[in-house]
């Protein structure tokens, strides 16, 4: 038995949670740091460098809202931020605090092993840089992996054979590629591709579009924020957090609370009008409420945005192609665009319908469907994410007896509050599956999180506890609880990352709904954790420091 393991803590992911989770541990004087598979910090940030990589949440509710110096100090350019700045941000907060020294690069963790005796967990970590492995063992493991982080490539043969350039949006090259000119593919339609394809429609040669299955999306009606506008926002943080925290999706935007039927069809109409042409996801979160979980009222909806769609693409043909037919708006994820449905009117841009000619393979010239094959100087994959449980899926994991969480999520997932999860002691997941954060403005949500497992974390050490479990019970309740929740939601039935679809993950395919995503919203999920940590942790079994033999 080890009492010593070499950090109290370990976090793993250097992104907006990671980042977070290890100013907190640093303020405590908690030994401990964070490990990281990419060259730097930011998470999504870093690696999600394709043209048109931007927030969909407004700025300035994106930011981290725990230091008023770093709220008074920080200027958003934008209402909806670009990449570079996001990640320059991100590293700003970093050097700010001080927080780079806790930090380690290039490191993967292939395998993290609970270790029942020595109550530690062993983590197995590949430095990329070299292959070579060493063992790394702490108390408590905080995974702050992300929730979007495995990007997923189709599986089509030939993928290797393409002469040019291919790659997933995930890895769009640090370096930049020359677009001028280029005969350029983008697979995928969904929030990634819309905005890749908005951005880089006038900057290439020819353009091919090959989507699947056509998404619904609005106007980001983005904008520059002046100083004068930052001064405002900056007067008003508190009131912000504050209404974000009241919001369902931890958002500015508050559902409309009329009743959708109660309203007459022009009023309903006024509102839609206005949300279109309003910044974010506004259209999406101050709606009716209806629209999510009664057909009728999203089958209204869903035309009004379609008919947007029409009035914006030239071509009719085209325009009923970009409309969904297989769900109704807001049941998947809403990808915000700029330029989007304007991209479809251009002459160098096209757009192969894959449900009429599916990819069969990549060819060394490009990639050929059922009908032809087509010629390009670059493929772009925008083809998604292993999501929410993917990142958890490529560490082998194993918790008490051996058993690997990889198994324990094989045909869903099941957690308590999101955070801790049964079989698998002195673990915590400020932003895990079933949390708060999947489902709202990710950085409210993990802050929440994270704020949540330091106190938790805390109250063990004052404790002087060295081992935590979530009871099966808890665990059973929590998942009950989410499930629930999923069937009076309309996005049960859509095919989408919120309930697990993927096709290019086996087992993934469409038919099997895993139950990802709290769907309570923000104040509900606040209010069951407090709850839980109020009733002094209700649901998780704490154990003291064992005897030794000796002071036996
Ligand atoms: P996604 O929503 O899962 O979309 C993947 C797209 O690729 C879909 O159109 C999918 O078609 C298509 N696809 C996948 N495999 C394919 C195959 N084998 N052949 C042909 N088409 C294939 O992934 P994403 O666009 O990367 O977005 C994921 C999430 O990331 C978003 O929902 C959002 O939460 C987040 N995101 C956020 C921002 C932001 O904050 N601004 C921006 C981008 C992304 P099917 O639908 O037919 O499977």
């Amino acid at each position: 038995m080890t009492n010593s393991p070499d950090y109290e803590v370990i976090v793993i992911g250097a992104g907006v949670g990671g980042i977070y989770q290890i100013k907190l541990l640093k303020d405590l004087g908690v030994k401990a740091t964070v490990l990281e598979l990419a060259g730097g910090l930011g998470g999504t940030w870093y690696w999600n460098r394709y043209p048109g990589a931007r927030f969909d949440s407004e700025s300035y509710t994106y930011g981290y809202s725990f230091s008023r110096e770093l709220l008074d100090e920080w200027h958003w350019k934008e209402r909806f931020s670009g990449q570079p700045e996001n990640l320059r941000y991100l590293e700003y907060v970093a050097d700010k605090f001080d927080l780079r020294r806790f930090m380690q690069f290039h490191q993967r963790v292939t395998a993290a092993r609970w270790d029942e005796d020595g109550r530690i967990w062993r983590l197995t970590v590949q430095d990329v840089r070299n292959d070579a492995a060493r063992q790394m063992t702490c108390r408590f493991v905080v995974m702050t992996l992300g929730l979007l982080s495995q990007p997923t490539l189709p599986r089509l043969p030939g993928m290797k054979s393409f002469k040019g350039p291919s790659f997933h949006t995930y890895y769009w090259p640090k370096e930049g590629v020359e677009l001028a000119g280029k005969k350029v593919a983008v697979i995928g339609t969904g929030a990634t591709a819309i905005q890749v394809i908005g951005e880089i429609a006038d900057k290439v040669g020819e353009l091919t579009v090959f989507q699947r299955r056509p998404n619904w999306s609005c106007p980001l009606n983005n904008s520059p924020i002046s100083e004068r506008e930052m001064a405002d926002i900056r007067a008003r943080y508190d009131e912000i957090f504050a209404k974000c925290a009241r919001s369902p999706g931890g958002f500015e935007h508050e559902p409309d609370r009329r009743g959708f039927w109660e309203v007459s069809r022009e009023e309903r109409l006024a509102l839609w009008d206005k949300l279109y042409d309003s910044p974010g996801f506004g259209i999406w979160l101050a709606n009716f409420r209806e629209i999510f979980v009664d057909e009728a009222a999203n089958a209204e909806f869903s035309e009004y945005i379609a008919g947007r769609i029409r009035q914006r693409v030239k071509d009719p043909r085209i325009a009923e192609k970009l409309i969904p037919k297989d769900h109704g708006f807001g049941v998947q994820r809403v990808p915000m665009e700029t330029n989007y449905f304007e991209a479809f009117n251009r002459d160098n841009v096209r757009l192969v319908d894959l449900q009429e000619t599916p990819l069969e393979r990549v060819t060394k010239k490009g990639l050929k469907t059922t009908e032809r094959e087509y010629e390009f100087d670059i493929i772009v994959y925008a083809t998604g994410f292993d999501a929410i449980t993917g990142a958890f899926d490529h560490i082998d994991i194993r918790g008490t007896n051996g058993q690997t969480l990889r198994e324990k999520w094989k045909d869903s997932c099941s957690s308590f509050l999101g955070m801790m999860i049964h079989g698998f002691p002195n673990l915590l997941m400020p932003a895990g599956p079933q949390s708060g954060s999947a489902s709202t403005n990710y950085p409210r949500g993990i802050e929440t999180g994270v704020n949540w497992c330091t106190r938790f974390l805390q109250h063990v050490w004052q404790r002087g506890d060295t081992r935590f479990e979530a009871t099966a019970e808890a665990e059973a309740r929590w998942t009950a609880h989410v499930v629930s929740m999923y069937s009076m939601m309309l996005m049960r039935k859509a095919k989408g990352w919120f309930t697990g679809y993927n096709s290019n993950v086996p087992g993934h395919e469409e038919g099997k709904v895993r139950y990802f995503v709290y769907n309570g919203g923000a104040p509900k999920y606040v209010e069951r954790i407090t709850s839980v940590a109020e009733k002094g942790y209700e649901g998780v079994v704490l154990e003291g420091a064992r005897q030794t033999a000796a002071a036996e």
